[in-house]
């Protein structure tokens, strides 16, 4: 069919990841990447044990100098379409790694997280490019967490898993993103080389309305630490709802409760007067998760 045409014959401008503009943005990022235009903003994850901040998951912003704030709902699915995530997550390691290495003088435990996709687990420079940038800046191999979703490491299981495998070998971490939003298969996360699952924001939403989704989540965080898996909840909002997944027996949770995603001079700003045992006070036989 020619360009722009699907199999219906309808155009859908929408779904052709090839129009004008479409790889316009993406010629923009890949320009944004390589001049550093591009940020990492850090959302932080408490410990629900001890009530501390224990990691940061890294979240990429871009700031176009045309269109302004761009999200990366409107352009991390065509840079995974495009092929231009790999760069995209190389770029991320580098940064997120150099901004830990400057927070590590005075928080030399902190664990970053960053977002990975699909299309990365087919990249057999990764593993070698992440042991180079962990050297570089000084950080240890089990400080570093790759999130990826289910579907992104289903998507060719043999290649995925394989993959997978090297980076843990590599002695990374694996967690699981917005488990539970999608089809899981159980029969398959339990071969998963993983340390952490991470429960989705649309089962957290309503665990103090809904008594089913509170039964979902107890259930959900028995299962996966039957399977060895350390549990975090994303989207947390509110106190009440922090205080539940406690009792739950949740790891550690992330969510505008706690932070939102901040840039790192706001996040050190936030981290100095940060008095954590007051957001939520720590039982007394208090052990990190
Ligand atoms: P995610 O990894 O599941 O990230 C969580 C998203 O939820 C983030 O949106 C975050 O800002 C938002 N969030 C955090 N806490 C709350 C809360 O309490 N309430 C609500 N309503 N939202 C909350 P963001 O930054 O727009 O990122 C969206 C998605 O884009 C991410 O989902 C991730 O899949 C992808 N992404 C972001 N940065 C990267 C990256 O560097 N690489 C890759 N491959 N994907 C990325
Ligand atoms: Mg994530
Ligand atoms: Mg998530
Ligand atoms: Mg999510």
């Amino acid at each position: 069919a020619p360009r722009g045409v699907m199999a219906t014959g309808v155009y859908s401008p929408q779904h052709d990841i090839y129009s004008e503009s479409r790889l316009t943005l993406m010629s923009d990022l890949k320009e944004a990447l390589q001049r550093d235009q591009t940020c990492l903003h850090y959302q932080p994850k408490m410990c629900l044990r001890t009530g501390r901040v224990v990691g940061l998951e890294a979240l990429v912003r871009w700031h176009h100098p045309e269109r302004g704030w761009v999200f990366p709902s409107d352009f991390i699915p065509l840079a995974e379409e495009t092929g231009v995530i790999t760069q995209l997550t190389r770029w991320a390691v580098e940064r997120g790694l150099k901004d830990l290495a400057a927070l590590a003088g005075d928080y030399p435990d902190l664990e970053l997280s960053i977002n990975i996709s699909a299309r990365d687990l087919t990249d057999k420079g990764l593993v070698q490019s992440i042991q180079a940038a962990l050297s570089q800046h000084g950080i240890r191999p089990n400080q570093l967490t790759l999130e990826l979703t289910e579907t992104a490491a289903m998507e060719d299981p043999e290649t995925g898993f394989k993959a997978l495998q090297a980076l843990a070998e590599a002695g990374l971490q694996i967690s699981i993103d917005d488990f539970g939003s999608g089809y899981s298969s159980l029969s398959y996360l339990k071969q998963l080389p993983a340390s952490e699952i991470k429960l989705d924001r649309s089962l957290i939403i309503d665990i103090l309305e809904s008594d089913s989704s509170r039964v979902i989540v107890e259930t959900a965080v028995n299962m996966v630490h039957g399977l060895g898996y350390a549990v975090i909840a994303e989207g947390v909002e509110n106190e009440d709802a922090a205080q539940l997944l406690r009792e739950l027996n949740c790891d550690r949770l992330q969510g505008y409760w706690l932070s939102k995603p901040l840039p790192l001079a706001e996040l050190q700003d936030w981290l100095l007067v940060q008095n954590f045992p007051s957001k939520l006070l720590p039982q007394p036989t208090a052990t990190e998760a």
